[in-house]
This record gives structure tokens, sequence and C-alpha cells, in this order.
């Protein structure tokens, strides 16, 4: 006899041998966590304004899900970055969130544009640490 999983939506999935079930009732099911991510990412861009994405439909799913991963990211570069670099990431990446409105560039280049950003804000840091130095300089 097969058995089954019940997840906290209500769907029912044959329990895969191998494979462990950690709280399935307190869990949404794979499709309806993707279906999730994607209402919320869908919500969060509404709110923001954020351009609608084009591409194939399945692109756009994708898409948004990423874009809506760079967001929390872009939240998040003040625990990686001195105060002053982080500003200047989030600009770069406001800038990036507003005019990219390609499905594709965000799936295959979302990565990339997270490094850009890291190295051209650690860069502006470098420089703006050099101009305060450069100020303290005694006469
Ligand atoms: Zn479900």
């Amino acid at each position: 006899m097969i058995e089954h999983v019940v997840f906290k939506c209500g769907h029912i999935e044959p329990k895969k041998p191998g494979k462990r079930y950690y709280k399935p009732q307190e869990r949404l099911c794979f499709d309806c966590y993707k279906n999730q991510q994607l209402l919320e990412a869908e919500k969060r861009a509404a709110e923001l304004g954020l351009p609608q994405l084009r591409g194939t439909p399945k692109q756009v799913a994708w898409a948004l899900v990423i874009r809506d991963g760079f967001l929390g990211w872009t939240e998040n570069v003040v625990y990686i970055l001195p105060q002053a670099a982080a500003e200047y990431a989030q600009n770069l990446a406001a800038r990036a969130l507003v005019s990219q409105d390609s499905a594709k560039f965000w799936i295959e280049e979302e990565g990339k544009l997270r490094k850009h950003v890291l190295d051209e804000a650690r860069q502006r840091c470098y420089n703006i640490v050099e101009e305060s130095n450069n100020d303290d300089v005694p006469f």
C-alpha cells in the first residue's frame, strides 16, 4: 500500500520513498508554495509600481519570483556593506528594478546583477573613504 502525505493546503501526495517530509501538515505542497511565492511577488511588484515583465507567461512567472528575491536581497545589503555603500547599492538596484522589464534578463542576469551592484558599491565606498581621508590631512 502506498502511503500518502497530507499538506496544510489539503493536497495529498503519494509518499516518495526515501524523501523526508518535515511537518507537512504545517506546510504547503510544492505547487501551492510556488503559487504563493508568485502571488506575493506580484503583490509586492504592484505595491512598488515595478514594471510589468515581458516574456512568455512561464518566463514572466519565474522572473517575477527571481526579481522579488532580488528585491529582498537589496533590502539586506545593509547587513553586508557599510552604510554609504549600501545606499549606493540600493540606488543602483532600484534603477535596475524600474528599468529592466525583460523576464529573460531577470532569469539569466540576476546573479550577475547582484555581483555588479556589490562591486560598484564597494568601489564607490572605497572612493568615499579615500576622499574623507584626504579631508583629514592636517596642514
Ligand atoms: Zn497544495
